[in-house]
C-alpha cells in the first residue's frame, strides 16, 4: 500500500524520518560491463512508483525487466518504460519483460493497448514480453528462477550472482533452498508481526535468512506496522530493515 498509507494517521504514517516513507518495492540491478564499458540497468517489477523511483535513481534506460507476479503494486508502472522503450528500440530493440505465464497473461489484459497485436497506439511501449525460464541469462548474469509462494498462489523470485530478491513470500517450497544455495545477500519480504495469510512475517522471513545462511539480510514490502528505527532496533546486526534508495553491492 505503500507507507504513509492512505487514510492512515498512525506513528509510522506521520513519521518525520525519511526511512518510514516507503514507495511500493522494486529492484534495480547495475552492472557494469568491464569489456564493453558500458552499464546494464535491470529492474525487478515495476509498481506503481516506478517513475518516481527511476528519477530519484537517476536512471538513463533499462535493459529488461523480471516479474514476480502480477498484481498491481508490482506491475503497474509497467507504462512507464514508455519513454526508456522507445530509447531501447532506437538501440536495437523492445525491452524484454520476463514474466511467467500467470503474470503475462495479466500484462496483456490489463495493457491491451500496448501488447494486442491489433494495437494501433502510436506511443506504446515497446517492450515484449519474453517466457520466464529456469535460468534467463542476460549480459552474462544468469537470473535463476526461484519458485516461491504468495498465499494459494505460486509466484517467483530470483537469484543473481550471490544475492536473491524474494517478495510477497509466504511460503519457501523445499526445492526452492537448493537454489538458493550460498546466497549472501539476501533481500525478502516481511510485512509485519502479525500473521497475514499471503505474506510471511519478520519471524518467519529472519528463520528462512538463517536457514540460506545469508551474511546480510534485508527486510523489504514494509507495512505501516513496522516503524524503521524502533524495528531495527529489536533485529540483529546482519538483518535490517530495508528503506527507499537503499543501494548494497552484490557480486554476480
Ligand atoms: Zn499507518
Ligand atoms: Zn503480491
Amino acid at each position: 500500500m505503500g507507507v504513509p498509507t492512505l487514510g492512515c494517521t498512525c506513528a509510522v504514517c506521520t513519521s518525520a524520518d525519511p526511512c518510514d516513507r516507503r514507495l511500493r518495492p522494486s529492484v534495480l540491478l547495475r552492472c557494469r560491463d568491464t569489456e564493453a564499458g558500458n552499464e546494464h540497468a535491470v529492474v525487478i517489477d515495476t509498481g506503481p512508483d516506478f517513475r518516481e523511483q527511476a528519477l530519484r535513481e537517476q536512471v538513463s534506460h533499462v535493459d529488461a525487466v523480471f516479474y514476480t507476479h502480477a498484481h498491481a503494486n508490482h506491475i503497474l508502472g509497467m507504462d512507464d518504460l514508455r519513454p526508456f522503450s522507445f530509447i531501447a528500440s532506437k538501440r536495437g530493440g523492445p525491452i524484454p519483460l520476463y514474466a511467467d505465464r500467470e503474470a503475462a497473461d495479466v500484462l496483456e489484459r490489463m495493457f491491451n493497448y500496448t501488447f494486442s497485436p491489433q494495437s494501433s497506439y502510436p506511443t506504446r511501449a515497446r517492450v515484449r514480453l519474453v517466457p520466464l525460464a529456469d535460468h534467463n541469462l542476460l549480459h552474462g548474469v544468469d537470473f535463476v528462477r526461484v519458485p516461491i509462494m504468495h498465499g494459494e498462489q505460486a509466484i517467483v523470485g530470483y537469484r543473481f550472482g550471490n544475492a536473491a530478491y524474494l517478495t510477497d513470500v509466504s511460503a519457501i517450497p523445499e526445492a526452492s533452498f537448493a537454489l538458493l544455495e550460498g546466497v549472501e545477500v539476501l533481500a525478502i519480504s516481511a510485512l509485519r508481526h502479525i500473521p497475514h495469510p499471503s505474506h510471511s512475517t519478520v519471524k518467519q522471513s529472519l528463520a528462512w535468512a538463517r536457514r540460506i545462511g545469508a551474511k546480510q539480510t534485508w527486510f523489504t514490502h514494509i507495512s505501516h506496522d513496522l516503524g524503521h528505527e524502533e524495528t531495527n532496533h529489536s533485529l540483529p546486526a546482519d538483518a535490517k530493515l530495508a528503506y527507499d534508495g537503499l543501494s548494497v553491492p552484490v557480486t554476480l
